[in-house]
């Protein structure tokens, strides 16, 4: 433990998304307390998801937790922080806090299946191997968590006060303001967390903030821009799909991707823009994740409250079947004719998505329909790519369906937008530090920064410690 000194300066440690785009964790040390910001999982490629077995921090030590939003590479290690020892609070939005309790709780069962599947088959190195976390690790996680209303202020420890604002990403994102009040000129840090976007639909827009002295700025599309018209784009592949007479398979993630498809689906459906198929639901987590939205009109646009407000179902298309039941979801291979089959995980790299499309790649018919960022070592980044053949519970199975990208459904603000939120700062921060990107997005969002705004910035660098005062 840090003794606990007046004279300590503040700083930030890069734990986790520096150089990638998940296991975000940010540490930050002030009058010696420590306060994790975000506490994610590392996913994706194994040399990351390793670094999950090795914290680089003693979990005892943390003080206080705060969350920007709930997804897992955000909010996935809590279980770990905690069996590593953390009794302290872990800080989020009212929206976050309630999928969490989906989120860890799905997390710790595909931690616990992933265990006993490989003492079955005996593909682990550890005998017996054992999960990263288990269910009542993430109870006691769940415990840990106090919910805020955004915009109002509240204390994090003594002497670090934050304020959480809309990040327009998902139901419950926040940008996360960290104001350190006991060092002397108190330094403000703020975090964008996962940035989303303006005039999509469900969410309200991202908030701007006034100021800070250090910014810290996701980059996942640091290097790209979306396409302009992704709801057309989205009408054309429904349309395509139904012509081949095959299924639609869309692998998207259970948390904000999946209530925005069935938003964009009932509208294209109500202006008779795309024909109405059978749409298939099959994800329990999304199906509760639904049921969620509906509870924080906090987060919801006017379109959204509005159809809400006259009693309608806003994510509901004419012929929706929620699947619950892993027997119904099998059963849906026997299916024929157009059907849209919406499931997890988003990026193909487990969940009820793979029996879909270990089933259906080898037909020339189907469709896939990758609506999001695919990240680098996952299933859904080598079908972006055109791979011939992926491999599916030890199979190779050939691709032959034809694979389209939808990168303008995405959650995370593009390039354009990324600065547009910048810009939002009335004076420029001392230091801007890019995190959450591949190492090219990360550094084109950097030059961006540099040239366009004149501000000091540099990308973050893997466990690099960082002053926070000036
Ligand atoms: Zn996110």
């Amino acid at each position: 433990m840090t003794a606990r000194g007046a004279g300590d300066s503040p700083s930030l440690q890069f734990l986790g998304a520096a150089g990638t785009v998940t296991g975000s964790k940010f540490l930050v040390r002030s009058g010696g307390r420590q306060v994790l910001l975000d506490c994610g999982l590392f996913q994706g490629l194994r040399e990351l998801r390793l670094r999950n077995w090795e914290p680089r921090f003693d979990g005892a030590a943390i003080d206080a937790v705060v969350l920007s939003h709930a997804h897992v590479d955000h909010s996935g290690a809590l279980p770990v922080l905690v069996k590593g020892g953390f009794r302290g609070r872990v800080h989020c939005t009212a929206g976050t806090a309630d999928l969490l309790e989906v989120l860890l709780r799905d997390a710790a069962k595909l931690q616990e299946e992933e265990a006993r599947a490989a003492n079955r088959y005996g593909y682990s190195k550890h005998d017996p191997a054992l999960p990263l976390f288990t269910t009542e690790d993430a109870e006691h996680a769940l415990s840990r968590v106090v919910a805020h209303a955004y915009e109002k202020p509240f204390a994090v420890v003594p002497g670090v006060t934050a304020v959480l604002r809309r990040a327009g990403h998902i139901l419950g994102a926040a940008t996360v303001e960290l104001r350190l009040t006991d060092v002397s000129p108190p330094a403000t840090l703020v975090f964008s967390g996962d940035l989303g976007r303006w005039d999509r639909p469900i969410m309200r827009d991202p908030e701007l903030v006034a100021g800070a002295d250090v910014v810290l700025v996701e980059s996942t599309y640091g290097d790209r821009t979306h396409a302009t018209n992704p709801v057309e784009e989205l009408a054309r592949v429904v349309r395509e799909a139904a012509g081949r007479g095959g299924a639609l398979l869309i692998p998207a993630f259970a948390v904000g991707r999946t209530q925005e498809l069935l938003w964009l689906l009932r509208e294209l459906e109500e202006a008779d823009r795309i024909p109405s198929l059978p749409v298939f639901v099959d994800s329990p987590m999304a199906i509760d994740v639904t049921g969620i939205y509906g509870r924080h009109p906090e987060d919801l646009d006017a379109a959204f409250k509005g159809r809400l407000g006259r009693g309608g179902a806003p994510l509901r298309c004419r012929d929706l079947t929620l699947v619950r039941d892993a027997a119904a979801s099998k059963a849906l291979n026997a299916r024929t004719g157009p059907l849209i089959v919406i499931a997890g995980s988003g990026m193909a790299t487990g969940g009820r998505i793979l029996h879909h499309l270990k089933m259906r790649l080898p037909d020339t018919r189907t469709t896939v329909l990758l609506p999001g960022f695919q990240a680098e070592g996952t299933r859904g980044r080598a079908l972006a790519e055109g791979a011939p053949s992926v491999r599916i519970h030890g199979q190779v199975i050939p691709v032959r369906a034809r694979v389209a990208t939808l990168d303008g459904l995405s959650a995370h603000a593009d390039r354009n937008e990324l600065l547009r939120w910048l810009r939002g700062f009335e004076r420029p921060p001392r230091m801007t530090y890019v995190v959450h990107g591949e190492p090219h997005a990360a550094r084109s969002l950097a030059d961006a920064v540099r040239a366009q705004l004149g501000w000091a910035v540099a990308v973050a660098e893997d466990d690099a410690v960082v002053p926070l005062a000036g």
